[in-house]
């Protein structure tokens, strides 16, 4: 099976984070990995404390179907594979334990499907799980809320001004034009 390895991709993109950094801002990744992973442990501990083992269930199988065929089907073929990519950092993380897929240029729309598929349980099982328990929801909602917004306005505003063939065209870099404009023409 065919890997890359740590340093043998460069950056292409010249926008002035990729130029200085070699990729995206590392304290600003830094905060938002910190984000995330304080709101799975939250979203873990509210369903265990609030006993709700469908939605623990269902949030461990998306996050099963997450990390293997939405991966396959759209990070191994992405330009971002085996780099720092603003996704936090998935196109590295999938190069180390699948395979880089060539000859397609944009993911298939069986990948995107279940992507949105798994993304929409990972988010919303612990919701629904620990809806009795209003203080821990809260606390989860507003981590969950920073991780979207910090992901929109990071890596699909990255996408949205700087990215190139279906990346430049996917549905949230175009929403991003649309409401922030980023200097490129919207084309809905
Ligand atoms: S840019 Fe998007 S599709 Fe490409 S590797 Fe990163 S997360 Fe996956």
């Amino acid at each position: 099976m065919h890997t890359q390895s740590d340093k043998e991709v460069t950056v292409d993109c010249q926008c002035a984070e990729c130029v200085e950094y070699e990729g995206p801002n590392p304290k600003l990744m830094m905060f938002r990995l910190f984000v995330i992973t304080a709101q799975i442990i939250v979203g873990l501990y509210g369903m265990l404390k609030e006993r709700s083992y469908k939605a623990l269930w269902a949030w461990l199988g998306a996050f099963a179907l997450f990390w293997t065929v939405p991966r396959y089907l759209i990070c191994a073929r992405c330009e971002g594979y085996g780099r720092d990519c603003y996704s936090l950092y998935l196109g590295r993380i999938v190069s180390k334990y699948l395979p880089k897929v060539e000859g397609h240029e944009r993911p298939s729309n069986l990948g995107i499907g279940l992507e949105i598929l798994s993304l929409a349980t990972i988010s919303n099982a612990p919701m629904i799980g620990m809806r009795g328990n209003r203080k821990l929801l809260a606390v989860y909602m507003v981590l969950a809320g920073i991780t979207f917004w910090s992901q929109f306005l990071h890596a699909c505003r990255h996408c949205a001004e700087y990215g190139e063939g279906w990346k430049k065209n996917c549905p949230s870099a175009k929403t991003y034009r649309l409401f922030f404009g980023g200097g490129r023409k919207v084309q809905i």
